[in-house]
């Protein structure tokens, strides 16, 4: 029951967050579209534009991911397995939910992914914000 209320709020906030990601995106990809037409100008505006392109794909990479995670999440909230990791299919700690709405696995098989393709920087921040959340979990 409680699982369900903390989903519920989960549902909001990626909802919320979902929608700001969209718009986000939405002014980034118009500003992409801004740059090609900008034609001429000397060395130094070409090698700006360049970067500041560079920045706002690099940006609107991460969103989209973030985007297209979030999706999903909220896919998995309509189809009832949101919260079950996808790997062993345990239920994923609302902690771990809590730290991070869209994760789509337990701690444990997300170690051992991680472990597969190096260090992971972010687990331990990961692991620190369950540590803080716990508390309020029922
Ligand atoms: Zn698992």
């Amino acid at each position: 029951m409680a699982r369900k209320d903390s989903i519920t709020k989960l549902h909001n906030l990626l909802v919320k967050r979902r929608d700001a990601l969209r718009q986000a995106l939405a002014g980034d990809l118009s500003l992409l579209k801004a740059l090609p037409e900008m034609t001429g100008g000397d060395v130094v505006d070409a090698a700006l534009d360049a970067a500041q392109d560079e920045i706002s794909s690099k940006l609107a990479e991460v969103e989209s991911r973030e985007l297209a995670q979030i999706e999903n999440a909220l896919e998995r909230m309509r189809q009832g397995t949101y919260g079950l990791c996808e790997v062993c299919n345990n239920k994923i700690p609302l902690a771990r939910l809590n730290a991070l709405p869209y994760a789509m696995t337990c701690i444990e098989c997300q170690r051992a992914a991680e472990s597969n393709t190096g260090p992971g920087a972010d687990l331990g921040m990961t692991f620190d914000a369950d540590a803080s959340f716990s508390d309020s979990e029922v």
